[in-house]
């Protein structure tokens, strides 16, 4: 079983924090057209949101070629899973979800606090990929839903799409399936990876997507679910919705959702990052796991917390894993100079 460990929040004293790369952030949002809207918009924040909100789910919607209706916003995708954690448990009590271990797990945290059992399936040996046909083997009378996260957080690894598309054919036809495509972006290629044609063709599946991570607006809070109308009515009905938005953050939404100039920058500031990541971890003698993400894991030859400790010593922000009798490490995207913060750091504490 996996364990994640403490976001490291406070550098010790006197330390100045100089890159926080512990929480999968994009230091290249909120994009210039975003940053215009909120200015706009602000002045604006004594209206109630209702209309701006109406024409996100329609811009969202005719992008993914779904209905209105097969759109559910939120502020962030954090409370949509969690939300659809409280709905699954609920709707079958004594019974599970099936899910990846190690994978994010805050869908499955709020279904076990609502009484219900987290089936966890390791990653394969080596791969450290979903293991799909162990996934479809254990799905029984018994699966209130089965969770998916591609690219998987915290290994960064992207399920083959081919794969994925037949297991979600099979699998939805007989339990709901989730999958969080959070990091999606960052993928090799992002539509061919999605699963959003699997809801277009009718099928028991639910897409999370979020604006924290290619947009850069995490602080922000803005996400959003696609899936079959009748599911998303009954999901809203423990969380998610328009409700909760600001303006300044739904205008925030509107202005770069589309803005393609933007994603293909900060995508490429991002891969320029990850690459100098690889060739920083080779030169000081680590191995990694291949990232469709805006993060990278790889094996420490230390302690987890000591690492992370040491680390924040020289004012990097990372977090740490273990699982598969190993301890790793995560790193986030940063700028540049972050990235050179964590390099340097790296060569001292290594
Ligand atoms: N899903 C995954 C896989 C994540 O890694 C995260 C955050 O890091 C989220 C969902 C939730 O993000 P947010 O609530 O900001 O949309």
């Amino acid at each position: 079983t996996a364990e994640a460990g403490a976001l490291p929040v406070l550098p010790p004293k006197g330390v100045k924090i100089k890159a926080r790369l512990s929480a999968n952030e994009n230091p290249y949002g909120p994009s210039p057209k975003a940053l215009k809207a909120i200015s706009e918009a602000s002045s604006d924040g004594y209206l109630y949101p209702m209309q701006y909100g109406a024409q996100l789910r329609k811009m969202i919607a005719e992008q993914e070629g779904v209905s209105e209706e097969q759109i559910l916003l939120s502020p962030g995708s954090g409370s949509l899973l969690v939300a659809a954690g409280m709905y699954y448990a609920n709707i079958k009590p004594g019974g599970s979800i099936i899910a990846a271990d190690p994978t994010y797990e805050q869908l499955m945290r709020a279904a076990v606090q609502h009484g219900i059992k987290w089936e966890k399936v390791p990653l394969t040996a080596g791969g450290y990929d979903h293991n799909l046909a162990e996934m479809e083997k254990r799905v029984s009378d018994n699966t209130n839903l089965v969770y998916v996260n591609n690219p998987n957080n915290p290994t960064g690894i992207t399920i083959d799409p081919v794969a994925l598309r037949a297991f979600v054919d099979r699998v939805s036809a007989k339990k709901p399936v989730f999958v969080d495509e959070a990091y999606i972006h960052y993928t090799s290629d992002p539509a061919k990876h999605s699963v959003i044609e699997n809801v277009r063709k009718g099928q028991n599946v639910l897409v999370a997507r979020t604006f924290s991570k290619i947009y850069g607006m995490a602080g922000l809070r803005m996400g959003y679910m696609v899936g079959q109308p009748d599911t998303l009515a009954a999901i809203s009905k423990w969380g998610g919705g328009a409700g909760g938005l600001s303006m300044t953050t739904i205008r925030a939404a509107l202005a770069c959702y589309q803005d393609d100039e933007f994603i293909k920058y900060s995508l490429s500031k991002g891969l320029e990052a990850r690459e100098y990541l690889y060739q920083t971890l080779k030169q000081n003698g680590y191995t990694y796991l291949p990232s469709g993400t805006n993060f990278v894991l790889f094996p420490i030859r230390t302690k987890g917390e000591d690492f992370v400790a040491k680390m924040m010593e020289q004012g990097v922000s990372v977090r740490q894993w273990k699982f598969d009798g190993q301890y790793w490490c995560r790193v986030s995207l940063g700028t540049m100079p972050q990235m050179q913060a964590f390099a340097e750091g790296l060569k001292i504490v290594s």
